[in-house]
């Protein structure tokens, strides 16, 4: 059981000083960025103050002791989401990179033309115009797998749209806006079978959920640090080993070769760190590696039980209200909804006058309107540290929303 009071004490800007249009923040935008703790703001400023040197690259103690502290959190990283090898995690600067990296190169020197890539319409632009891009250099084709009547993806579905030619499935695990929880085990079990290669956006599902890559069985896997408690501009892009190795950079540079001659003859790094060519993010990955502790030290099935508390508490009183409506009721992630008749983006500056962040318009998933039949939605995406109290608040706020018909 998560002690909420205690909790929001490791949160700066939950202070109740930190003020938005005059009122203490109420921060329900979690699905587009978190809020740091202490410890990860801490960890950043350490680096930064006290061994800020380059990592890899040099042969004194300063330099060393930016070694350890990369690669340990490179070790955190692989542990929380169960890789077997750390040589599996490869630092990005997101999630937005890590899939334009398995896009570039990796799709694009497997696929040719006719081969067929799966979406859906629910995916965030980050994954889908990757695969755009990767159909038009290659002639393959981008198809999407239906949606059930709710928005869930479902296995009966997947196998519907898979065919011969399917080579590559790429899905959120958990969607940006509708927010339901795909049975990622099972599509990989089906599309490991027909040789189909599964990419996981995990970018909504690993700050909140466990993340089990061997047991999912995922070939690649995508997720942002910020979106987990992290620094902005530091992912991960997790693969499979042998995949990796059959991945080429697509950033070359310092630190990811061993050598290379006048001539143009280059030899790789192995992976990771053929991918990591350059100074990396350094402060970045070393606040991951923090955040990632500090989940840790909360536990990934107290924080998804408590997230499902409160989104089972506001949906509950969002019901009750007759001037809005709620686009997903029954999922596990974010909540889209709209007030009757009042433009979103006008809803979310009402919410904004009561110092509450929501966010508003299409999410970056512009082609979810087709599934939705509603063009922009407001979103409410709650994190563990949030409470009911807030969401009380907000169903006040909510109330206003007519005051917009006057
Ligand atoms: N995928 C999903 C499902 C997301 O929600 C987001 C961001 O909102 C991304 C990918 C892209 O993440 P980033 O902007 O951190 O690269």
């Amino acid at each position: 059981m998560l002690n909420s009071k205690d909790i929001r004490k490791d949160f700066p800007m939950l202070d109740g000083k930190t003020l938005m249009h005059g009122k203490p923040l109420i921060y329900f935008d979690n699905g587009a960025t978190t809020l740091k703790p202490q410890c990860v703001i801490d960890a950043v400023c350490e680096y930064l103050s006290s061994y800020s040197g380059n990592a890899h690259r040099g042969d004194y103690d300063l330099s060393h002791q930016v070694d350890v502290a990369y690669e340990e959190a490179r070790e955190v990283v692989q542990h929380f989401i169960h890789a077997k090898r750390k040589e599996e995690v490869v630092f990005t600067s997101g999630a937005t990179d890590s899939l334009n990296l398995i896009a570039n190169g990796y799709a694009k020197t497997h696929l040719k033309a006719g081969d067929e890539i799966l979406l859906n319409v629910a995916e965030h632009a980050s994954n889908t115009l990757p695969w755009f891009d990767v159909a038009e250099e290659t002639g393959a084709v981008v198809k999407y797998i239906e949606l059930d009547e709710e928005g869930r993806m479902t296995l009966e579905n997947v196998k519907k749209a898979v065919t011969e030619n399917t080579k590559i499935i790429s899905l959120a695990i958990v969607t940006n806006v509708l927010g339901y929880e795909v049975p990622i085990k099972e599509i990989t079990e089906y599309a490991h079978s027909k040789g189909i290669i599964v990419v996981a956006d995990g970018a909504q599902s690993v700050p909140h959920i466990v993340t089990d890559v061997v047991r999912d069985d995922v070939d690649f896997l995508a997720f942002s640090g910020h979106k987990m408690c992290g620094p902005t501009g530091v992912g991960v892009l997790y693969g499979k080993y042998e995949l990796l190795e059959e991945t080429k950079p697509t950033r070359f540079g310092g630190g990811s070769n061993s050598r290379y001659n006048s001539c143009g003859l280059v030899t790789l790094k192995e992976p990771p760190y053929k991918f990591e060519a350059g100074t990396p993010h350094i402060e970045g990955v070393i606040g991951l590696g923090a955040a990632v502790k500090y989940l840790q030290s909360i536990g990934m099935e107290n924080i998804r039980k408590r997230e499902l508390e409160l989104r089972h508490y506001a949906i509950e009183k969002m019901s009750q209200l007759d001037n809005v409506t709620v686009y997903n009721p029954n999922s596990e992630g974010a909540i889209a909804f709209n007030i009757k008749d009042v433009f979103a983006q006008d809803a979310a500056s009402l919410f904004n006058t009561y110092g509450i962040a929501v966010r508003a318009g299409e999410h970056c998933a512009k082609i979810l309107d087709e599934f939705l039949k509603v063009r922009t939605t407001c979103r409410v995406s709650f994190y563990f540290y949030n409470t009911e109290e807030e969401i009380d608040q907000f169903i006040e706020a909510c109330k206003k929303g007519d005051d917009f018909l006057d």
